[in-house]
């Protein structure tokens, strides 16, 4: 879009303020707001100047002034439906002073994997569809027993404090039981109108949707968003999350997407659909193959097989991750890939023709930055195409019924168990990352992780080890 359109467009809708946002490495949205007096056509031309100190693992002190470039080519701004004066949100990237695309800026680097895809010649577009479901906790105080799907347990050190829980008397009724929650009708399912606002919202800020409905565990929703090239569906998952948080938190709940916030029960995933089209042609589809797929979509998938460790790096990016990734809660722990099996890191949904022909992802979960798990989904994928990689399968049969035994008989690797051995493999293997992600950093980002992450984790004993 055009800046004079733009800014005509925020005239006519008596816009009052410019909410200009952008991302930092572990996804979080940060935002810094302009009255629409202050701005003109040069404001979206030079960019605006920000402190990149300010920012985890972004700029030292000495180097901190750097550039927010607002961004309305890919047409991801929406008005925002929260504030009480009319705002106008615009995604934005960060420069270096130089104008050049900063390094750290996961914006960015999904930019550069856009572009990286076409210059390889093998594709002109990747479209990218992601399902990040979430819970939503009551705020209840632990002296309130009160009659809540799930349970916010406000400590006076305000943290989760779930082991607590079972102790606790609540009354049953109406509430789904563990697993049970997809889908009975209301009152069981007590989530329905949230979710329509939530839908109603997600709508006005510019979201497609179509699949709204309760998730299998208690307290757990999914609403699904249509796919997108690769920096509109992150930019669009950067909306859902905040919609969804925003809307549960005016209702006076807590509305997570934690990977595996409940011990026993479905975790939260952001499944994440894939395909590869040039010159308007799925090159993913072929007709008569299994699942109808192309010998594309077979290397692409083993191209994120095989760096599957490091990829799980970026796409299941906390601790929390790998607490999801065990047998027996429809999320995968062992890589290969079959058709309507949600036991396999990777589905072939059902019913594709050409057009809806695509891969399914199954392992990445939202603690990821969007921006950095599907670059680095894409980055593997090309890299399996390249090479030919062959993914192991496909396997039809209920893996989570798989003996240790038999998947190391099958030779199926498996996805890593923990952060730290997913961030070690990215030290080991990130060279297919290198043409769009620079060393430094691949370094920044390991370290940031072992700091707020493994580090602290390791070091503290757990309510079960008691
Ligand atoms: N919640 C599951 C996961 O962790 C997925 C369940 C589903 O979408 N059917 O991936
Ligand atoms: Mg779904
Ligand atoms: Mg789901
Ligand atoms: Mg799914």
């Amino acid at each position: 879009m055009k800046i004079a359109e733009f800014l005509k467009e925020c005239r006519e809708s008596e816009i009052e303020f410019i909410d200009f946002r952008f991302t930092d490495i572990k996804g979080t949205w940060h935002h810094v707001t302009y009255d629409i007096d202050s701005i003109d056509e040069d404001t979206f031309k030079n960019g605006l100047p920000f402190d990149g100190s300010s920012i985890p693992a972004w700029q030292p002190i000495n180097e901190s002034d750097m550039i927010l470039m607002p961004d309305l080519e890919v047409g991801t701004h929406f008005i925002d439906p929260f504030t009480a004066d009319p705002t106008m949100v615009v995604f934005c990237d960060v420069l270096n002073t130089d104008y050049t695309p900063y390094e750290k800026c996961p914006r960015s680097i999904a930019k550069q994997a856009q572009k990286h895809l076409e210059e390889s010649g093998i594709a002109d577009t990747a479209f990218f569809g992601a399902e990040n479901e979430f819970f939503v906790f009551e705020n209840v105080k632990i002296r309130d027993q009160i009659n809540s799907q799930c349970y916010w347990v406000d400590t006076p050190e305000g943290e989760w404090n779930a082991d607590n829980i079972e102790d606790y008397e609540y009354n049953t009724g109406h509430r789904p039981g563990t697993k049970g929650g997809y889908f009975p009708v209301p009152p069981v399912d007590s989530m329905m109108d949230l979710r329509a606002e939530m839908v109603k919202v997600l709508k006005e800020v510019g979201l497609e949707t179509f699949v709204v409905h309760h998730e299998v565990a208690q307290g757990q929703g999914e609403i699904g968003v249509k796919f997108g090239t690769l920096v509109e569906a992150a930019d669009n998952v950067q909306k859902l999350k905040y919609v969804v948080k925003m809307v549960a938190h005016l209702n006076g709940k807590t509305a997570t997407f934690m990977p595996k916030p409940l011990y026993g029960d479905n975790g939260n995933g952001m499944h994440t659909h894939q395909s590869l089209w040039k010159d308007g042609k799925n090159l993913f589809y072929k007709k008569g193959e299994y699942g109808n797929l192309s010998d594309i979509a077979r290397w692409y998938i083993g191209g994120i097989f095989h760096h599957a460790h490091a990829v799980a790096a970026l796409t299941n990016a906390s601790t929390n991750s790998y607490k999801r990734l065990i047998p027996g809660f429809e999320a995968p722990s062992i890589l290969t890939f079959s058709s309507r099996n949600r036991s396999a890191s990777c589905r072939i949904p059902f019913g594709s023709g050409e057009k809806s022909t695509r891969i399914e992802m199954r392992f990445p979960d939202s603690s990821a930055n969007p921006y950095l798990a599907f670059a680095a989904m894409l980055m593997a994928g090309l890299d399996g195409i390249k090479n030919k990689y062959e993914p192991v399968g496909p396997m039809d049969i209920d893996l989570f019924e798989l003996t240790l035994d038999e998947i190391r008989e099958k030779g199926i690797k498996q996805l890593p168990h923990t952060l730290r051995e997913a961030l070690e493999a990215l030290i080991a293997d990130h060279e297919f990352l290198k043409p769009v992600f620079t060393e430094d950093f691949i370094q920044t980002y390991q370290h940031y992780k072992f700091e707020t992450q493994v580090w602290p984790d390791e070091a503290r004993p757990t309510a079960y080890e008691f």
